[in-house]
């Protein structure tokens, strides 16, 4: 029996950052994977190669067809599917690989298998060569999430599959339909758009991206069928089948779409398989997320959760939010996550970024506040990259003036809204963020001019 000081479930954002910062604070840290590279899911199926790809077909697309308006004609571009995804697969080993020497580094403990909590403050590691018991006196749970579905559908992992399986395809598919309008979705679907299929997303709802600013959401749907994709909103997928050639898609009510690949991108359900749960008394919610109270505890005493399996955003930098604070919490006494201020980005062209409140939940919430726009058209940086769709919105208390949210459709949104990110993390109004000197020329004046908007004092416009 091996003894620890904290032992962690899950190599992925939430647990191995939480491992980093408990070894920085004098732990003696276990982190149990089972997979051999860390980094989750992020690393490995997730945010990197799926931002490698939609990097490399943005520059295909780009080199193929748009560059003309700058005065450069290229000729006999043509597309090596084999040499992008290795070049994806080279990005995801170097930042593993990178992981493997934090640990090094900060003398973690890794243990390659299974973890399974046998009882308070045990955990048994099942790997290939046996297993292996350990103790120590807290666990944190960090087990992350794993593609849903929905009836009807039984994923194959080839024609039927998820986002995993969406990042390796070895053709570009004649005709892929992606059930689901998320990020995921969207991000998948730019990719294999760009890259020459004929994408078709059906979505239940009415609308693309919930839970983002509906206006900003129209407007992207409208950008993304100029590109080229296809929607079918408020229609309800009751089964796909494959042949192992093809598949047809059914919709309640319309006709079936047959094609050649499906990516059921509906989103995640929490990881708790075979992890012991029951043994130390833990319930899971009615979605299968772990209930945990504002230190991240669970109900079981000496046991924490991070990450995707306890809910809320499903994003990496939440995880790794959380996984920190977690740490602190157990050592320090004191640990916290703002969680009005974790951004959310979706990566096509253009970006789409969000934080805080949307227009939908202030007034939902009775919250009166003032909205500030300004459209990268009026941008000098915007128009000489030529990138001009898009627009800011700043929404602040119409009392206060304290920021409430921003959301922004345009180039490089996912860069510009730690700006707003951060300014709402210290307090800030819309006027301080107005007030300050932005350089020029940067689409960050954008973000200025928004919020001088907010006052009806944008200057450009
Ligand atoms: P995970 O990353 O899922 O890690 C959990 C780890 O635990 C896994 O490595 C798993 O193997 C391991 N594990 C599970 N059970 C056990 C066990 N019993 N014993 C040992 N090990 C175990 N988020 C963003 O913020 N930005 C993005 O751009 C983004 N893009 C995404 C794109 C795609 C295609 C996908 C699928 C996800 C994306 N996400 C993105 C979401 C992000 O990947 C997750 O929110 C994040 O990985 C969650 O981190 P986690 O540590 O909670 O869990």
């Amino acid at each position: 029996m091996t003894k620890h000081n904290l032992i962690i479930i899950g190599g992925g954002p939430g647990g191995y950052v939480a491992a980093i910062r408990a070894a920085q604070l004098g732990l003696d840290v276990a982190c149990i994977e089972l997979d051999k590279a860390l980094g989750g899911t992020c690393l490995r199926v997730g945010c990197i190669p799926s931002k490698a790809l939609l990097e490399s077909s943005e520059q295909f697309s780009e080199i193929k067809g748009d560059l003309s308006s700058h005065g450069i004609v290229v000729d006999g571009v043509h597309l090596d599917l084999g040499a992008m995804l290795k070049n994806k697969d080279r990005v995801v080993r170097a930042l593993t690989g990178g992981i493997d020497s934090l640990f090094k580094k900060n003398k973690i403990t890794r243990y390659l298998g299974h973890g399974r909590i046998t009882a308070p403050g045990k955990v048994t590691v099942s790997g290939s060569e046996g297993e292996t018991e350990l103790t120590a006196d807290k666990i944190i749970i960090a087990t992350g999430s794993v593609p849903a579905t929905l009836p009807g559908i039984e994923l194959d992992g080839d024609r039927i599959g998820t986002s995993t399986e969406a990042l390796a395809y070895g053709e570009v598919p004649g005709h892929l339909v992606v059930i689901g309008a998320g990020a995921i979705g969207l991000e998948m679907a730019t990719v294999w758009r760009r890259l020459g299929a004929s994408v078709t997303i059906l979505e239940y709802l009415d609308r693309i991206l919930p839970g983002m600013d509906s206006a900003i959401a129209t407007e992207a749907l409208k950008i993304f069928k100029k590109q080229g994709l296809n929607f079918q909103l408020g229609c309800k997928v009751t089964g796909v089948k494959t042949d192992g050639k093809g598949c047809t898609v059914d919709i309640d009510g319309a006709d079936s779409i047959h094609c050649d690949r499906v990516l059921v991108a509906v989103g995640r359900k929490p990881n708790t398989a075979e992890l012991g749960l029951e043994s130390v008394g833990i319930e899971t919610d009615k979605r299968g997320f772990v209930p945990v109270d504002e230190h991240l505890a669970t109900s079981a005493e000496g046991i924490y959760a991070v990450g995707d399996v306890i809910g809320g955003a499903m994003l990496a930098h939440k995880a790794e939010e959380e996984g920190v604070a977690c740490v602190e919490g157990i050592v320090n006494g004191y640990g916290h996550v703002n969680y009005n201020t974790i951004p959310a980005i979706v990566y096509t062209a253009p970006e789409i970024a969000s934080v805080g409140q949307t227009e939908n939940e202030l007034t939902e919430a009775g919250i009166a506040y003032r909205k500030g726009e300004f459209p990268f058209i009026a941008n000098g940086r915007a128009r000489a990259i030529g990138h001009t769709d898009g627009r800011v919105k700043i929404l602040a208390d119409k009392k206060t003036d304290r920021i409430l949210g921003a959301h922004i459709i345009g180039p490089h949104a996912g860069d510009l809204i730690t700006e707003a990110a951060v300014a709402m993390e210290f307090g800030a109004s819309s006027e301080d963020l107005a007030r300050c000197c932005h350089a020029h020329p940067t689409l960050a004046e954008a973000v200025k001019e928004a919020s001088l908007a907010v006052d009806g004092r944008a200057l450009h416009m």
